[in-house]
């Protein structure tokens, strides 16, 4: 018999911006928030990962996710623009002060390892840290692990990666270089415009507003690669995140495919290629790039980028099509906002991306539009007890190359928060919530619920 270590209303587990969207908006709704995490700060993939560019215009922001947003630009620690940069170790500190503000209770350095179920009911969680084997009990359960690690040992039906073979996007080692010449790297930009992307999605150069995304360096690449300078899947170099000021910026360039997030031996051959990789990239960087000549690698996540694993098979499952054909439904949790054009760039599990091969078959428009989440996605068939957040939702996996995005997981979280609070306060499963209640919630959040409250036309403007 394991000890039971807690008991608490709601708990949460994994603190990425989904985990932390929803322990802050069920705290603030009253419920007792425990959450618990395997690293050592807030923010998940945004910070310990350093993915610190939030894919969506600030003006789109709203609820929990506006608030997290305003904090951290007071604090001058975002920069609000076409997307959101943060700088990620103000996002740790103000993520922990909100969290520990609203008397959540945190636990770090540790990983749940089994669930307590009665029947098809979750009741809590096997955790273990240094102080070994415990169980931990809950009226209501969030995963927000990313990978659904929760649904998965509860045996929810999951899907993985592709919907057709399963393979998944590639992972990414994300680090940072520092000793950049960002205004040398920039006029290089400015004054070869056939060397980058045509995507406007994937090329900001908001100087002024510390907004800039730049991918490219086509021929630069191809030549270095003629040299022997990199491997085979580099097309590309991209960064973003830039600080002209700091001289850093964070490269978006690593790229392993075939790698599956929930297997410890796939992700330990990921962290090895992917330091190969880095080593190469700055070499390449110093030799090649304008600016970069006395580059230095600053710092590197402290777990490699997981862009697609396990997923929820709610009773919904979210299509590509509902996304961008603007789908309305009754039970909406939430808008997101987006600019990806279906057939525009993606990360494919095929590897190819942004060669000249990929980049001749993509389109480059990319409107501004909004789209609703509905609740059923965040609710696993046949387990009870448990709503999910965040990057598993019930998604296919066209739709994840949009559900995953950090605003879509953070409007997730806030959902799954409310929710959670909601039955324990009511003391009914999460399917079996009542949807009118649970918006009701959501709007004393100042949550937009419709995809029209964004007013898209004038967001565009
Ligand atoms: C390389 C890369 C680039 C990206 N680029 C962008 C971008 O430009 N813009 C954008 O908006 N999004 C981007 N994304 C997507 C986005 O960052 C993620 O999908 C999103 O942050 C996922 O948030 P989450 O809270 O669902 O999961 P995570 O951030 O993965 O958080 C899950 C948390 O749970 C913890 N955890 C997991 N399992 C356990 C366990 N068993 N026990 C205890 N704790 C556990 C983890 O430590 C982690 O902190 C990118 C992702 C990657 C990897």
């Amino acid at each position: 018999m394991l000890p039971v270590a807690r008991r608490t209303e709601v708990l949460v587990l994994g603190g990425g911006v989904a985990g932390l969207s929803a322990a802050l908006a069920a705290a603030k709704l009253g419920a007792e928030v425990l959450l618990i995490e395997r690293g050592n700060c807030l923010g998940g993939t945004a910070t310990a990962g350093m993915m610190a560019l939030f894919y969506t215009p600030y003006r789109c922001a709203h609820s929990t996710p506006k608030e997290i947003f305003d904090r951290l630009i007071a604090e001058g620690g975002a920069f609000p623009g076409e997307v959101i940069s943060v700088d990620h170790e103000a996002f740790k500190t103000v993520a922990l002060e909100m969290a520990t503000e609203r008397n959540v209770r945190l636990l770090f350095h540790t990983t749940c390892a089994d669930v307590v179920m009665d029947g098809n009911r979750l009741r809590g969680i096997v955790i273990e840290g240094k102080d070994g084997r415990q169980a931990v009990l809950a009226d209501v359960v969030i995963d927000a692990s990313g990978d659904g690690d929760i649904a998965a040992r509860a045996g929810a039906p999951m899907s993985k990666g592709r919907d057709s073979d399963s393979k998944m996007r590639p992972m990414t080692l994300l680090f940072r270089m520092g000793g950049v010449d960002v205004g040398a790297m920039l006029e290089y930009v400015r004054g070869n415009p056939e060397e980058f992307s045509k995507d406007p999605n994937q090329m900001l150069l908001d100087v002024a507003g510390k907004n800039i995304r730049i991918f490219g360096f086509f021929g630069l690449v191809q030549r270095a690669k003629q040299q022997g300078y990199l491997y085979d899947d580099c097309h590309y170099f991209r960064v973003e995140s830039v600080f002209p000021e700091r001289g850093s910026l964070l490269v978006n360039t690593i790229r392993i495919y075939g790698v599956d997030g929930t297997q410890a031996e796939d992700v330990t051959r990921a962290e090895i290629e992917g330091r190969r990789q880095q080593k190469l990239l700055l070499r390449f960087a110093r030799d090649f790039l304008p600016g970069f000549a006395t580059a230095y690698i600053l710092d590197s996540a402290s777990h490699i980028g997981v862009r697609e694993t396990r997923r929820i098979i709610g009773d919904y499952v979210l299509t590509e099509e509902d996304i961008v054909d603007g789908a309305r439904f009754p039970d909406t949790i939430g808008v997101d906002s987006n600019r990806q054009n279906p057939k525009g760039f993606r990360h494919s599990p095929d590897g190819k991306e942004g060669s000249a091969e990929d980049i001749e078959t993509r389109e480059w428009v990319a409107d501004l539009f909004t789209y609703e989440i509905p609740y059923r996605c965040l609710i696993p068939q046949r387990i009870d007890g448990l709503i999910v957040a965040g990057r598993a939702i019930s998604s296919n996996h066209a739709a994840d190359g949009y559900t995953r995005n950090q605003p879509a997981c953070m409007v997730t979280g806030q959902a799954a928060g409310a929710a959670a609070a909601l039955c324990a306060r009511l003391d009914v499963e999460p399917r079996a919530l009542d949807v009118a209640t649970l918006q009701a919630a959501l709007r004393q959040l100042d949550a937009k619920l419709r995809a029209d409250e964004l007013r898209v036309d004038e967001l565009r403007a």
